[in-house]
């Protein structure tokens, strides 16, 4: 049996967790997870000028708050420094490695001259042999140099697991630098050292670093130690099929926290991006996810970000948690909202509208009525829900009646509209617009007789009083400034 995998998220801390990272860990995640490996999380921090910290911690808030543990503490690549100078000095030393002394300006003419020509650019190999006496001579000048690997002839080949075998010719790949004039490693150089240490079996990340894989393997080469495998994610492009980007919306992981989205259903949405089931399944727990993933199934094929699906994605995990779950995940969006309502209440609002909502912000917006009177009324709807006197006279009589009323439940209060619809020969419906206007004020709710079994007999009755005052009694449609009820 294969040993269990070993693999790793490595962000660099350079801007928030996004879409597109947060996807990367997820499938490392559930690789991992679901047959007994590890997960580990590397902190790519060399960057200095644009590393931030805040960045570090927003990418653990991310990741625990979507359920992505990882093991161990995490690897921040900042304190590994050591390391990586030393592979350096043991490539140089081994002869796989040289000091390249040529100048920005040198560099630059050589790239214009690769240009003016038409042929992609690489490295000349201007530095790769001089002789030992050149190389000390120019270092007794203090001049400046950086360090290249010596690119072997030969070729890489690779199997991925997402795009099959990959061969690439060494002459394709220049003797590039992996330790800067400023003495910094690179991060093909930092990469290796780190996985290789860490002991990285799998190597899963963007496509956008297919292009680095080679000159990864080649340096693995070069050192004798154990190449992992490689799985290359598809691109996530925008809905205008270019890359996805902050264009797009909101697209840090926490953005969509605020937003109300729930973590399971993001791992979800995500986890369909790029992946295909082979099934009609739709909507996966986290625990389904790590049943049904493979790897393998990933698609070459850049995934489309569409946050309509997304958003419908939300509402299903939505409708499925219980209202207590949403509750406490509102409480730490907003812990003040709400704050000194009855309980018990709360939670049959919230068990109400999770099945008609799409996110907990939406369910938050668009459930005023619940507790206060209606201060407004949509006037749009007003127009077409309540357009004169009759409207008023029918509601009178329904005032009227549900005073009488000896049970309040839906069943009686449905019966008593439909009743006197009857009675006076016009649509249920009509009727049912208008009361539903008096009771929320906007044009769109739950059921109807359902809130009014919640509200009681005596808010319903004041909120139909207040809309008889406040809306139109005459044949010419008019809206008065309504005030709170
Ligand atoms: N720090 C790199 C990135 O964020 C990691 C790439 C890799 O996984 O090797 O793109």
């Amino acid at each position: 049996m294969a040993a269990a995998p070993r693999v790793r998220f490595a962000p660099s801390p350079t801007g928030e967790l996004h879409l597109g990272g947060a996807r990367t860990a997820l499938f490392n995640y559930l690789f991992a997870r679901q047959s007994g490996g590890k997960f580990y999380l590397r902190i790519e921090d060399t960057d200095v000028k644009r590393s931030k910290r805040q960045y570090v911690d927003q990418m653990f808030d991310g990741l625990k708050w979507l359920n992505l543990d990882w093991d161990g503490p995490a690897v921040f690549q900042s304190g590994r420094s050591e390391f990586h100078l030393d592979t350096v000095q043991k490539l140089l030393t081994e002869g796989n490695a040289y000091r390249c002394f040529c100048t920005v300006e040198e560099l630059k003419k050589e790239r214009e001259k690769a240009a003016r020509s038409g042929e992609g650019y690489g490295y000349s190999g201007k530095c790769r042999n001089l002789t030992v006496e050149k190389i000390q001579l120019r270092l007794n000048r203090a001049d400046p140099f950086c360090f290249r690997i010596r690119i072997p002839e030969g070729e890489v080949a690779f199997h991925d697991r997402i795009y099959g075998l990959i061969t690439v010719s060494n002459r394709e790949i220049d003797d590039f630098i992996i330790q800067r004039t400023d003495g910094t490693p690179t991060y093909n150089m930092t990469v290796v050292v780190d996985d290789s240490d860490m002991k990285i079996t799998h190597v899963v990340r963007g496509d956008d670093h297919l292009t680095n894989t080679p000159k990864q393997i080649v340096i693995y080469q070069l050192l004798g130690r154990s190449t992992p495998e490689f799985a290359h994610l598809p691109m996530i492009l925008g809905p205008d099929k270019r890359r996805l980007s902050k264009r797009h919306g909101a697209l840090g992981v926490h953005e969509f926290r605020k937003m109300g989205y729930l973590p399971n259903a993001l791992l979800n949405y995500l986890a369909l991006l790029g992946w295909n089931p082979d099934t009609e399944q739709e909507v996966f727990e986290p625990s389904e996810l790590m049943e049904t993933f493979r790897l393998e199934q990933i698609q070459k094929k850049a995934a489309v970000y569409d946050e309509k699906k997304l958003k419908w994605m939300n509402g299903q995990h939505m409708a499925g948690r219980s209202a207590a779950d949403l509750w406490e995940r509102i409480q730490d969006m907003a812990p003040e909202w709400r704050a000194n309502v009855d309980k018990d209440y709360l939670l049959n609002v919230l068990d109400v509208q999770k099945k008609r909502l799409k996110t907990l912000l939406e369910i938050m917006e668009n459930s005023d009525f619940f507790f206060v009177d209606p201060s407004v009324y949509d006037e749009k709807t007003a127009r077409k829900r309540w357009k004169d006197r009759s409207t008023s006279e029918l509601i009178t009589s329904y005032a009227e009646r549900l005073t009488q009323l000896e049970e309040w439940d839906q069943e009686t209060l449905e019966s008593e509209l439909r009743q006197l619809a009857a009675e006076r020969g016009v649509k249920s419906s009509s009727l049912i617009h208008a009361a539903r206007l008096a009771m929320t004020g906007v044009p769109k709710g739950p059921s109807l007789f359902l809130l009014m079994e919640m509200l009681g007999s005596e808010t319903c009755i004041r909120r139909l009083e207040t809309a008889l005052r406040k809306l139109p009694s005459s044949s010419h449609p008019r809206q008065e400034e309504p005030s709170a009820g």
